[in-house]
C-alpha cells in the first residue's frame, strides 16, 4: 500500500472527486480527514473510510471562512495525530457574463476556490516542513490554464491557484514537502450535474440541457466526461514517496480536451 501510515485532509470531501480521494487514500493505508459544508455528506463518507479499515474522521467547515479552516485543521490534526498530506478540494463554479458578476458572486468565488486553498495551506503546511516530509495537492482545474467565458471568476481563482502552488512550492522545496496542482477537465459529479442549466444558457442556440452536456462531450477528443477515480488516481501518486521528485507543477487530466 502506497500511503501506509499516512494521515491526510481532504476539503470538499463530502461528493464528487473529493470523496474519490478520500477514498483511495484509505484504499492505500491513509487515515483521512474529510471536510465539507454539508455535515451528513462528510459523516458518510468518514463512515465508508472506516469500512476500510482505516480511521475516519468528518468535520464541517466552511473553507471560505479563514476562522473556521484554522480550527478545522487544528481538530483534524488532533484527531489523526498529524497532517501528512493534505488536498484542498473544495470549490464552487458559478456562471454569469463580466458584467453581471456582483460583488458577492466575485468575493464567494475567490473566497472558496482560491483563498480557502491558502488559508488552508498556511494552516497545515508549517507541521509538515517541521516533520520533513510533507504533501500538498490543490484542485485547480483546466479553467487555471485557458479562459472561459461567462465564467471569469471561476477563472481567475482557478488560474491563481496555479499561481499559489508554485510558489510555496519553491519556499518548502528544501523541506521534504512538495506542493502541486490537479488540473481536471470535465469530471462526472454533481458540480456539472447542478451547473448544467447555466452551462445551457451560456452555450445558446436553444440548446436543451441534455443537448448542451453531448455537445461538450462531444467537443472533447476521447468523447467522454472523467471519472472522478481518475483524478483520485493522480492524487495517491503525488501523495505517494514516488513522487518526492515532483513539485510546482500543474497536472492537466482532460481526456484530451486542453494541451498545457
Ligand atoms: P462537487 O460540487 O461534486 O463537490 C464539491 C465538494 O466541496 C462538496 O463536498 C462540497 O460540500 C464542498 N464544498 C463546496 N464549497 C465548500 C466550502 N465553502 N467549504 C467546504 N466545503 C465546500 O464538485 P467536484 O466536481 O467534486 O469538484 C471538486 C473540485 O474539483 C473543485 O475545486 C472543482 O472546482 C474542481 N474541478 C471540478 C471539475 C468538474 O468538472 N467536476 C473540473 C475541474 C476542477
Amino acid at each position: 500500500m502506497r500511503l501506509e501510515g499516512r494521515r491526510a485532509l481532504v476539503t470538499g470531501g463530502g461528493r464528487g472527486i473529493g470523496r474519490a480521494v478520500a477514498l483511495a487514500f484509505a484504499g492505500e493505508g491513509a487515515d483521512v480527514a474529510v471536510i465539507a459544508r454539508t455535515g451528513p455528506e462528510v459523516d458518510s463518507v468518514a463512515a465508508e473510510i472506516e469500512g476500510l479499515g482505516r480511521k475516519g474522521v468528518s468535520l464541517k467547515c466552511d473553507v471560505g471562512a479563514a476562522g473556521e479552516v484554522a480550527d478545522a485543521v487544528r481538530e483534524a490534526e488532533s484527531r489523526l495525530g498529524g497532517i501528512d498530506v493534505l488536498v484542498a478540494n473544495a470549490g464552487i463554479m458559478k456562471h454569469a457574463s463580466v458584467g453581471d458578476i456582483s460583488d458577492e458572486m466575485w468575493d464567494e468565488t475567490i473566497r472558496v476556490n482560491l483563498s480557502g486553498v491558502f488559508w488552508v495551506t498556511r494552516a497545515a503546511i508549517g507541521a509538515m516542513a517541521g516533520r520533513g516530509w510533507g504533501r500538498v495537492i490543490a484542485m485547480s482545474s483546466v479553467s487555471g490554464k485557458v479562459g472561459g467565458a461567462h465564467r471569469s471568476a471561476y477563472h481567475a481563482a482557478k488560474h491563481g491557484v496555479i499561481g499559489f502552488v508554485r510558489s510555496v512550492a519553491l519556499e518548502v522545496a528544501a523541506s521534504g514537502v512538495t506542493v502541486n496542482a490537479i488540473c481536471p477537465g470535465f469530471v462526472d459529479t454533481r458540480m456539472i450535474e447542478d451547473g448544467r442549466s447555466e452551462l445551457a444558457r451560456f452555450a445558446g442556440e436553444g440548446r436543451s440541457e441534455e443537448e448542451t452536456l453531448d455537445m461538450l462531450r462531444e467537443s472533447i477528443p476521447m468523447g467522454r466526461f472523467l471519472d472522478p477515480a481518475e483524478i483520485a488516481a493522480m492524487s495517491v501518486y503525488l501523495a505517494s514517496d514516488d513522487a518526492r521528485g515532483v513539485t510546482g507543477q500543474a497536472f492537466t487530466i482532460s481526456c484530451g480536451s486542453v494541451q498545457a
